[in-house]
């Protein structure tokens, strides 16, 4: 069955949005099979991000990333990685619809508090490079 990575990422985690997000992957009717709360290197949040390393706001990205915990984890479902990326909305969370996680929760880029991965090559590649086989259910 297909799986995707999804990530609170330190604002979201600091903010007490967990449950709130949880809950909107869990009615939807996908099926959480790992989860963990981590504090990512730099480097390891450098590894996660490795396609925007040549972007202005990398270095920035990767200090974010590794500023607190964040909630990793693996969902499973039929279309997950699409309807995933649609529940969390627009990178930029000033053109995120209304009704999404984005939408609803952030407001600028650098804070959108949430990841989720863009296909199934990135979301094999997410879920090996966060996850042992062990952790998985
Ligand atoms: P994510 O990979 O975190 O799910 P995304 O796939 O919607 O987000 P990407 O293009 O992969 O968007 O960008 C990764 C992250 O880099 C964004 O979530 C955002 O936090 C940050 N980012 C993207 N564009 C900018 C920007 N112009 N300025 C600052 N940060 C940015
Ligand atoms: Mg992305």
């Amino acid at each position: 069955m297909e799986r995707t990575f999804i990530a609170i990422k330190p604002d979201g985690v600091q903010r007490g949005l967990i449950s709130e997000i949880i809950a909107r992957f869990e009615r939807k009717g996908f099926k959480l099979v790992a989860i963990k709360l981590v504090v990512p290197s730099k480097a390891f949040a450098g590894k996660h991000y490795h396609d925007l390393k040549d972007r202005p706001f990398f270095n920035g990205l990767c200090n974010f990333l590794s500023s607190g915990p964040v909630l990793a984890m693996v969902w499973e479902g039929e279309g997950v990685i699409r309807y995933g990326r649609k529940l969390i909305g627009a990178t930029d969370p000033s053109k995120s619809e209304p009704g999404t996680i984005r939408g609803d929760l952030a407001i600028v880029v650098g804070r959108n508090i949430i990841h989720g991965s863009d296909g199934p090559e990135t979301a094999k590649d997410e879920i090996n490079l966060w996850f042992k086989p062990e952790e998985l259910t």
